[in-house]
């Protein structure tokens, strides 16, 4: 089954916002399109636009060679698709729900098994960026039906293939997740804690956004990840000691402001996990190696 013109027909099963993000940039690049949702009121501008609504989802995926299914979850896919026989067999199914590695590999038992060739996915963008072609989607399972759909899977944004096994994609999903809350977390409580002096959200952006995070913090990252990779921490620039001090004087300055101390708090912990560890000498990258192991049963 050829499914590489820029133009082959798409079905997708999904009409929450990122699939009726993902369905409206199919139908703007031309893919004959059909479509299914639990609620099909929701396909009414798509079919206007030139969309076919299916009546099930056994002839939605009958419709085309490849199938983008984005529902809510892994156990909301297995609940649509199990209504639809045999329609999945010599099929590809492309799976862009979130969830963890575990139900990413479990979900590729299941699409074998119903004879249909599958790629499991991570968007990384939020729907009005769907369409853009420098926005990320991630990619993993056979590169054999990646290389198949890749074309296909252009016209909704760049997409970047991750490697063979099927989790990958949504375990990068979770990393990049974790390093947004855990950015943002930070920024929101700097501008909480120098807001409790009254400086305002938009000034303290000024110099934490526009100065330190692009020269002090993206620079410093962009350089270490070698040395995470050879697990070397020289200290004789700054040990955890000192970062110990500087994560306590955080903690303490957000228990005197009257702000919330449980986020520089929990930074503590771990740089005095690290130094419990042995690492008291060691640069604040080895607090990685506290990272790397699962958490202390208390
Ligand atoms: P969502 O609320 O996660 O999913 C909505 C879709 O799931 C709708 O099609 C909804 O049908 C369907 N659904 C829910 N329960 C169902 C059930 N029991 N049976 C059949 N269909 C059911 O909204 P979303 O924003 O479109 O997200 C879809 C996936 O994309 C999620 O896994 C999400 O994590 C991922 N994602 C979303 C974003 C974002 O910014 N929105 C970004 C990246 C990734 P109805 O329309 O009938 O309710």
């Amino acid at each position: 089954m050829t499914t590489q013109q820029s133009t082959s027909p798409v079905t997708v099963v999904g009409l929450g916002p990122m699939g009726m993000a993902l369905a409206e940039a199919l139908l703007k690049q031309g893919h004959p399109l059909t479509v299914w949702n639990r609620t099909p009121g929701k396909a009414e501008g798509l079919v206007t636009n030139g969309a076919h609504l299916a009546a099930t989802v056994s002839e939605a995926v009958s419709a085309s060679p490849v199938t983008i299914t984005c529902l809510k979850d892994y156990e909301t896919v297995y609940g649509a698709f199990d209504s639809a026989g045999d329609a999945l067999k010599g099929r590809i199914l492309v799976n862009l729900n979130s969830g963890t590695p575990t139900e990413a590999r479990t979900a590729l038992g299941w699409a074998t098994e119903r004879g249909a060739e599958y790629l499991d996915g991570a968007i990384m963008v939020p729907p009005p960026l769907v369409g853009h072609p420098e926005s990320v989607f991630l990619y993993s399972g056979s590169r054999d039906v990646f290389d198949k759909v890749r074309v296909t899977l252009a016209s909704m944004g760049d997409p970047r293939y991750l490697g063979s096994d099927p989790s990958l994609a949504v375990l990068y999903n979770a990393a990049l997740l974790d390093m947004m809350y855990a950015t943002m977390n930070g920024f929101l409580h700097a501008t909480a804690l120098v807001g409790s002096a009254d400086v305002s959200a938009v000034e303290f952006a000024e110099l934490a956004l526009g100065w330190f995070m692009p020269s002090v913090v993206d620079s410093g990252l962009a350089e270490l990840a070698p040395d995470l990779e050879k697990g070397d921490y020289p200290g004789d620039l700054g040990t955890m000691e000192m970062n110990l001090n500087a994560l306590e004087h955080i903690t303490r300055t957000s228990v005197e402001q009257g702000v919330h101390s449980d986020q520089p708090r929990l930074m503590k912990e771990i740089a005095e996990r690290a130094i419990a560890e042995g690492y008291s000498d060691k640069n604040y990258l080895a607090v990685f190696e506290i990272f790397k192991k699962a958490t202390p049963a208390s």
